[in-house]
């Protein structure tokens, strides 16, 4: 059965797309840490990051660097943090997380 991470980036679940190229596909995170969360997904379906072929990799961690500027650039925030975790969906993800200090915290 497909993950619904494929589901979305196939169009059947709706999402708030952000970016994609021939390879991946980034979108808002449905419950986000903070304003601007995203998810840069694979479109190649695969479980963990250490299942992915090398380049499939270096293009994941490329496409999520050049997402991760481009919110830099328009969400105010200290950095974006850069994270892979896993516990919920089976499909390769990095997190983008804007990262703020307390005294500009939006969430
Ligand atoms: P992880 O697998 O890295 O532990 O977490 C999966 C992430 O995917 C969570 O932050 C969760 O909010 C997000 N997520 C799960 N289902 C959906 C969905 O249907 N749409 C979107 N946009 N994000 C989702």
């Amino acid at each position: 059965m497909p993950s619904i991470f494929t589901k979305i980036i196939n169009g059947e679940i709706p999402c708030y797309k952000i970016a994609e190229d021939e390879d991946n596909f980034a979108f808002l995170d449905i419950n986000p840490n903070s304003k601007g969360h995203t998810l840069c997904v694979p479109k190649k379906e695969v479980d963990k990051l250490s299942d992915l072929d090398e380049e499939s990799y270096t293009k994941l961690m490329a496409f999520s660097r050049k997402v991760g500027k481009a919110i830099e650039a328009s969400v105010p925030c200290k950095r974006v943090g850069m994270t892979v975790i896993g516990l919920e969906v089976p499909h390769v993800h990095v997190h983008l997380i804007p990262l703020h200090t307390m005294k500009n915290a939006t969430f």
